[in-house]
């Protein structure tokens, strides 16, 4: 149940907030200095405690003493499937749905390609503009590899790009920039009646909102682990085939893990059934393990859980920028209503750059997007009410402390 918010949030109602959150006790299960206020787990989420002593026992126990015969022993050849199920339980999907895999723009190469090669009568993509831009890249080059083309348009043209030539709408669920999500019933319902497939990248989506993949009919989606699953760096990424697809597309990436039986070393490729023919080489098992570790904690807090504290973190911190920054020459870019946003808020301000910096050097870390954009993300499991309220005064008094003095945002700027 949503808490009543009152008209001028101060730091009292967010302590308040965070008195009556059902979600408190996660903030300690990941590493914390007590001091930083991070509000960039939508870039590389924390560390949660367990995968450092999950990390340390599979080194110490299963890579030290047991080696090779941890393949089967410790489970590591089905970890991809056994984990990709469990974030499946996560996004809405169900057993036999999700695979753990590369990164997120592998998977998404190897599912357009799957696409397009299944409907030869169809040759394009459709796509947002302002996409990610890895989708946007993935999706130039497999139209340049297959002959097709990408068709990107503006959000609001995205309905009627669709057409009898579509094989593929690509969208990112929630966008990046501005935290902006899209209605993904409707846009999956609308492809489907253009007799298209769609494929939703879910980066930004899984663990900050409750996605409902089987509920909505869709065919494919992609989405990475180290954001605001707590994968840590370099986690891999995870793909979902809708069950009815799994016979009809196939791995373009055709190897020897994906073989119906890889240790008969035959000489001729024949395909595992279901998601296990979409397993490529070998599996990044330390990173696996511990993506699972931060997928357990997701699912123990529950999607649903995870999606109401989102909307009411956003919602707080939305008000409060209205309150303090509005007239410090900032704009929230995010959505008002939130069912239309993930777990961000970006706000824009001409000295976008310096103020992220500076901010930073007061212990409140965001990001910044070109131009002018400065990214929050709110990461429900570790994010407090009251970090809302001090990230807030912090950055009020940065920009009343004066940015003049601080390097305004050029193309030449390297930004981490
Ligand atoms: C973060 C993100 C990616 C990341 O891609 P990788 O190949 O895993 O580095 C892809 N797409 C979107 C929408 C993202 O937000």
């Amino acid at each position: 149940m949503t808490p009543q918010l009152p008209d001028n949030i101060d730091c009292n109602s967010c302590a308040a907030l965070d008195a009556q959150d059902p979600l408190a006790t996660f903030r300690d299960r990941f590493l914390n200095d007590g001091e930083t206020i991070y509000l960039d787990g939508n870039s590389m989420g924390r560390l949660p405690r367990a995968a450092l002593r999950r990390l340390q026992e599979m080194a110490e126990h299963e890579w030290g003493t047991i080696l090779v015969r941890g393949w089967t022993e410790s489970g590591w050849m089905e970890s991809p499937l056994r984990v990709g199920d469990r974030i499946g339980a996560l996004i809405g999907a169900s057993p036999g749905e999700v695979l753990v895999a590369d990164t997120t723009s592998v998977g998404l190469f190897r599912l357009m390609t799957s696409v397009l090669r299944a409907r030869p009568q169809r040759r394009v993509i459709v796509t947002e503009s302002s996409n990610f831009p890895t989708d946007l890249y993935i999706a130039g080059g497999v139209a340049d590899l297959l002959g097709c083309e990408v068709r990107a348009v503006e959000r609001g043209e995205l309905r009627e790009a669709l057409d009898g030539d579509t094989a593929l709408l690509m969208l990112t669920e929630v966008d990046f920039r501005t935290g902006e999500r899209h209605d993904m019933g409707a846009l999956t319902e609308a492809a489907h009646a253009a007799g298209a497939l769609v494929l939703w990248d879910l980066s930004h989506s899984a663990g900050a909102v409750e996605i409902k993949l089987n509920h909505h009919g869709v065919d494919l989606a992609v989405g990475c682990g180290y954001k605001y699953l707590n994968g840590g760096p370099g986690s891999p990424a995870y793909l979902y085939v809708a069950t009815a697809l799994q016979e009809e597309l196939r791995n373009p990436i055709q190897g020897w893990l994906g073989h119906d039986n890889p240790f008969l070393f035959a000489a001729e490729y024949r395909r595992a059934p279901g998601m296990r023919g979409w397993m490529s080489g070998s599996p990044p098992v330390l990173a696996i393990g511990a993506l699972a570790v931060g997928v357990e904690l997701q699912l123990e807090a529950g999607a649903h859980a995870v999606g109401e504290k989102a909307a009411l973190l956003t919602e707080v911190f939305i008000r409060l920028a209205h309150a303090r920054l509005d007239a410090l020459g900032f704009e929230v870019a995010t959505p008002a209503s939130s069912e239309r946003r993930g777990a961000q808020v970006s706000l824009r301000h001409p000295d976008g750059l310096a103020i992220v910096r500076a901010a930073g050097d007061r212990g409140v870390v965001g990001d910044f997007r070109p131009p002018e954009l400065c990214r929050f993300g709110l990461a429900p499991l570790y994010t407090r009410f009251v970090d809302l309220w001090d990230a807030v005064e912090r950055i009020a008094d940065v920009v009343e402390s004066g940015t003049s003095r601080l390097p305004k945002y050029q193309q030449e700027i390297a930004i981490p």
